[in-house]
């Protein structure tokens, strides 16, 4: 039988470097830079000819990673067909992340969580379209010309909310993309009567991926021109944020009456919500909406706490740039940020635990409907 490890990056999303493979089952791998920045964090690679085989994967510069002290108490995710994925073995000793693991098939993968390529995006946004109560369009293009989809769900007409959901502006915090899934399935789901109540009084407009070239690029924060894009909302460009121009454009538009923008956070090991405090137009009344969607999905989610924030913005500082803070302000309306885990946590939390968060933070939106304005 031959025995041929090799390591490589050709996928969607996919991203390391390859230094060496030593004898055996080892290799010594490095972290890759976004493509216009120097950012390293993410890291989505496959192996072939692993079958058996004691694997010892050692990323030797994760001590330099943007937040290396994460690593701590980290387990890498790893899969065999990109569909269910368990965690693996990690040790980090503040220089090298190294992964050992014995699989199953000739071919896996591993990555900082649970990769999301671009054609299951393409494949969930075809079964969305099927649907008579969704439409899927096009409301402009990223800095390589890639599509910037919105869904629509419901029909508009007087009185309407208009609910938001983003996801992925930091490329690399793939869960935002489980999320959207777990909630454009109940979305699309006969017979679910909180999809039925909130569809009745409300329109979703759903972005499910803001950062298609840094998905695809593999970068961990930000797009092809360098840019994070949730430091963009306050003045997009043409040439440096594309994808916040048109995102901004379609919700002057339509209107915002709330704005869930889903991200992932390093260091957590549960989800949470962070509000928009710092606002100079933040007011009691937004105050108790924040509050009151945080403690509904910690009571129906034992992995979200109603608790856990950056530590308020002092009042007037906050930070405009950002997107749930500039949708706040510019709307005067519920705007948060759901930051999900890398880590595991007590939750346990993977891909699955994030389609659910984002089927769950339906009922928390449905029960705060009534008071949005
Ligand atoms: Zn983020």
């Amino acid at each position: 039988m031959i025995i041929i490890m090799h390591v490589d990056a050709d996928l969607c999303g996919g991203s390391i470097v390859v230094s060496g493979h030593r004898p055996g089952a080892e290799a010594e791998l490095s972290l890759r830079a976004d493509s216009a920045a120097g950012i390293r964090q993410w890291f989505h690679f496959r192996v072939r000819g692993a079958l058996d085989a004691r694997l010892e994967l050692s990323i030797v510069d994760a001590g330099q990673a943007m937040h290396a002290d994460a690593f701590r108490g980290y387990r890498a995710l790893g899969s065999y067909d990109l569909e269910r994925w368990f965690r693996v073995p990690t040790d980090f000793d503040g220089r090298r992340l190294v992964l050992r693991h014995r699989p199953d098939h000739d071919t896996v993968h591993y990555s900082y969580f649970a990769a999301y390529p671009l054609d299951r995006l393409s494949a969930l946004l075809a079964v969305v379209d099927r649907s008579p109560r969704a439409r899927v369009l096009s409301i402009g293009a990223s800095v390589e010309g890639r599509p910037i989809h919105l869904v629509v769900l419901g029909e508009d007409g007087p009185g309407k909310r208009r609910l938001w959901i983003a996801g992925r502006q930091h490329p690399g915090e793939t869960m935002g993309s489980w999320f959207v899934e777990g909630a454009l399935a109940r979305l699309l789901a006969e017979d679910d009567p909180v999809t039925d109540a909130l569809l009745g009084e409300a329109v979703v407009y759903v972005l499910p991926n803001l950062n298609p070239d840094g998905s695809t690029r593999g970068n961990f924060r930000t797009n092809a021109a360098g840019r994070d894009l949730n430091r963009e909302w306050h003045a997009p460009s043409r040439d440096g944020s594309p994808e916040i121009l048109a995102a901004r454009g379609v919700m002057e538009q339509a209107g915002v009456d709330l704005f869930l923008d889903v991200h992932g956070d390093e260091h957590a090991d549960v989800a949470f919500a962070i509000g928009c405090e710092g606002n100079p137009g933040f007011s009691e009344r937004l105050h108790d909406l924040e509050r009151r969607f945080a403690r509904s999905l910690a009571r129906r989610e034992g992995g979200f706490s109603s608790e856990l924030d950056y530590g308020s913005d002092d009042p007037g500082k906050g930070d405009l740039r950002i997107g749930n803070n500039w949708v706040g302000e510019r709307f005067d309306c519920l705007s948060m940020t759901i930051e999900m885990p890398f880590k595991e946590g007590p939750s346990g939390f993977g891909p699955d635990r994030a389609s659910q968060l984002g089927r769950s933070s339906l009922e928390a939106v449905l029960e705060s409907l009534g008071v949005l304005r």
